[in-house]
């Protein structure tokens, strides 16, 4: 047979996305996203799109979403770049930093789109493990790669590295440091005030998990002048559509609305490591929209499988240092009642 493909693509496995069940009333918590829908300001500009703002085409740099999160998040309005989600940033800064020389390099184990864009890219990986406390391995510092990235809180951990830690990492870079935000909205604290310190490192933020807004695709990284600069050669001309800069933009702006979903998420997430623990898990903290928990005596894989056979969806990776747990997104009150009632007699 024809090999139509460079080495590299065909040797690629892809990107493997949880499932998605066409169903609307099974127990859908193995993707992360928001179990509330978004603002009602977001379905109000959907519904009052004129016919002339799909005509023509976007703004390139999406300046109404832009000037909404640079006043959210307090910088300038150019230490923004709108992105068709956080995944798309993602690949616009393998594109932007890395090739055969100049490795990428972050800890493991984490978000597994990291080795899947870094082969596409044909760039060396630097995989560095966390320790059994997901603390950021020292060895980071020291890799001499061209993008560091840190996802933090990390998936599929939950785990938070510290501000500070990730300050004095930034200082020790040569190359740049990506840190990947997706769910810093379920976070106490954020990295945001290392843009204004190092000229090196770029914030990822996404709309798809505290904003409810996953089917839209939508993010944006926050960066010096700079970096940001150099990150807009790289995308594509109209990477983010009309639809979503209005819909991102909106949502952004309902502070109020934001606040109450995520302090439920946050109420739901400490009621579910209480009610886990219960009946035999072992579930670190988490500073995210998801648990990894444990079952000391069974078989994780299977308990997915039997979850799944009720239509309820959670998530379980095969991988080294994951393959006994299970990754639970917080859903809404009922969701997680349903997802524990069902736990509860499986592991019985
Ligand atoms: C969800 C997610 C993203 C970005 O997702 P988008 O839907 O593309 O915004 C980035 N990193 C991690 C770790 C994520 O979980």
């Amino acid at each position: 047979m024809m090999v139509y493909f460079r080495d590299n693509i065909e040797d690629l496995k892809g990107y493997e996305p949880g499932f998605q069940p066409k169903e609307a009333e099974v127990v859908k918590l193995n993707t992360n996203e928001n179990p509330y829908p978004p603002s009602a300001k977001v379905m109000e500009v959907l519904g009052s799109l004129s016919a002339e703002r799909l005509r023509r085409y976007p703004d390139p740099l999406g300046e109404e979403f832009r000037s909404a999160a640079a006043a959210v998040n307090g910088v300038p309005t150019d230490q923004i770049m709108c992105c068709n989600g956080g995944d798309d940033l993602l690949t616009i800064a393998f594109r932007a930093f890395c090739d055969e020389k100049r490795p990428v390099a972050y800890p493991i184990p984490t978000y597994s789109l990291y080795p899947v864009l870094a082969k596409l890219q044909n760039c060396e990986r630097i995989e560095v493990p966390f320790d059994a406390e997901f603390n950021l391995p020292a060895k980071l510092a020291g890799t001499g790669a061209a993008l560091t990235i840190v996802c933090n809180p990390n998936a599929p951990s939950g785990s938070f590295v510290r501000v500070e830690e990730l300050a004095s990492l930034a200082d020790e870079l040569s190359g740049v440091l990506l840190i990947d935000e997706a769910y810093v909205d379920f976070a106490e604290k954020n990295c945001t005030e290392l843009i204004r310190e190092f000229d090196n490192v770029i914030v990822l933020r996404s709309m798809s998990k505290g904003y409810s807004l996953a089917g839209i695709r939508f993010g944006y990284g926050i960066a010096q002048p700079g970096l940001i600069a150099g990150l807009m050669k790289v995308k594509d001309s109209y990477n983010v559509d009309a639809v979503a800069i209005a819909v991102a933009a909106a949502a952004i702006k309902d502070r109020e609305y934001f606040k109450q979903c995520v302090e439920k998420v946050k109420a739901e997430r400490s009621r579910m490591i209480e009610q886990l623990r219960a009946i035999g898990f072992d579930v670190p903290k988490s500073q995210s929209n998801f648990l990894l928990a444990r079952y000391k005596e069974g078989n994780a894989a299977k308990i997915c499988e039997e979850l799944a056979k009720q239509d309820i969806y959670i998530r379980y990776f095969p991988y080294p240092g994951l393959a006994d747990k299970l990754r639970i997104t917080i859903g809404t009150a009922e969701q997680n009642d349903r997802l524990l009632a069902a736990l509860k007699e499986i592991v019985a």
